[in-house]
């Protein structure tokens, strides 16, 4: 029986095992994390604004 191995997951920053429940081992890395989407929520936005500008330029050239 493996009941030695009990689930667990890692740590989404440093990848230290926690217990299954949790996502980060500690808040240090819970704040990293926060920061971490902050700036790829802003670039993804920046990204779709690009877009959007593309677009309009197209649409506006083509015509
Ligand atoms: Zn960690």
């Amino acid at each position: 029986m493996n009941e030695k191995i009990i689930q667990h997951s890692h740590c989404s920053i440093c990848g230290k095992a926690i217990p299954f429940s949790e996502m980060f081992c500690s808040e240090e890395c819970k704040v990293k994390y926060a920061s971490m989407m902050k700036k790829r929520k802003i670039v993804i936005y920046t990204m779709y604004a690009l877009i959007g500008v593309i677009i309009t330029l197209y649409i506006l050239t083509s015509n």
